[in-house]
């Protein structure tokens, strides 16, 4: 492979003059050869060659414009609960938003509702907080969800409450080039645990966006039913959920109908199996833990055995919603 002139190791996506590029721009904002381990919930997972934390929004703008002219891939993550990376770890840049971009603001838009801006890098329970303290309804689904509101939307995550689908107005992204859009939810497609732009909107973009912010159409509310209903909610999670043990929350996406994914697990006689360190939890059958060191192999062991097994038992493909990065 060649970048700037230089043959690269394919193992190696970044040669020294990037790497002091990098290191006069972000400074202490940057670290090379980072375990990712410590940028994901499951606490697996090996280096990336350099992980930038970009302090301003222009740094971000700058980073992705260098790493495109220069041939570097890069992948922006938000807190790293929906992911699993493989232990031989991600080449190129890996960035994080949760310096850069961490704001929530409030405008009332009169009887359409109250429209609140989260930036990308916010905490999806800063952003639910903020909503209650506001006396505003409509986020309250998202309670007890960990992450950012950018691994949100792109996730469009959810729980059987609600999804982020059915609050969101529009969304700010940055594209490869550079330029900054804001695309209304009208232009956006939403799967399950998936959000992508529409093919018109795709094709005059070129590339993959990433998200700078979203905006979110809340409505007033009684602010003492807001409250209690947010502790429910969140008691409710707690004991469902195994929380104690490093976990990316539920592995599988459930199938369109009839049982959960859960569900087949346990029936499949699955709880409690483990492969090295890593547990089919016996609270909760569609969470891996990572109960003693696991590396990523032993996880990706497990799931292969969990979609060999209910595959078998029950002829159903379990689709993973936990995505898998890195070479
Ligand atoms: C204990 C536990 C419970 C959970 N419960 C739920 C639940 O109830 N419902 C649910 O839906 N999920 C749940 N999850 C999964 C996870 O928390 C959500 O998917 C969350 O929204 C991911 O946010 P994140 O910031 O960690 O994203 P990450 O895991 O860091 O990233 C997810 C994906 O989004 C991309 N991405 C992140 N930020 C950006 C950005 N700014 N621009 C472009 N792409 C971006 C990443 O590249 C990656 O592909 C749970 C996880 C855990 C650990």
């Amino acid at each position: 492979m060649k970048i700037g002139g230089a043959t690269l190791n394919p193992f190696i996506m970044l040669d020294s003059d990037s790497k002091i590029w990098l290191e006069r721009r972000f400074k202490e904002s940057v670290r090379f050869d980072e375990s990712m381990s410590k940028h994901t919930s499951l606490w697996v997972g090996g280096t990336a060659d350099a992980f930038v934390m970009p302090e301003k929004p222009e740094e971000l703008v700058e980073l992705i414009k260098w790493s495109r002219q220069n041939d570097i891939p890069y992948l922006v993550i938000g807190d790293g609960t929906n992911l699993l990376v493989k232990d031989s770890g991600i080449r190129g840049i890996v960035i994080i938003l949760t310096r850069c971009l961490k704001r929530i603001s409030k405008r009332d838009t009169g009887k359409d509702g109250i429209i609140v801006t989260a930036l990308a890098g916010a905490r999806m329970q800063a952003l639910c907080s903020f909503a209650v303290k506001n006396n505003l309804k409509g986020m309250n689904f998202a309670i007890g969800i960990p992450g950012t509101v950018g691994g949100g939307v792109m996730m469009n995550s959810g729980t059987a409450h609600g999804l982020i689908k059915s609050v969101l107005d529009s969304i700010k992204i940055l594209l490869p080039d550079g330029h900054i859009k804001i695309i209304m939810k009208e232009n956006l497609n939403f799967d399950y645990r998936r959000l992508s732009l529409k093919d018109e909107v795709k094709e005059a973009n070129q590339g993959r966006p990433i998200i700078l912010g979203a905006c979110f159409r809340l409505h007033p509310s009684d602010p003492h039913e807001l409250q209690k209903d947010a502790e429910k909610k969140l008691k409710a999670r707690k004991e469902r959920q195994p929380r104690s043990l490093p976990s990316a929350g539920c592995f599988f996406k459930n199938p369109l109908s009839g049982k959960t994914a859960g569900e087949l697990i346990d029936l499949a006689g699955l709880k409690g199996k483990s492969t090295g360190g890593a547990e089919i939890s016996l609270k909760h059958a569609n969470f891996i833990i990572n109960k003693d060191r696991a590396s990523a192999s032993d996880i990706l062991a497990l799931i292969e055995l969990v979609q060999e097994t209910v595959s078998k038992k029950f002829n159903i493909n379990l689709e993973l919603e936990v995505k898998i990065v890195g070479q």
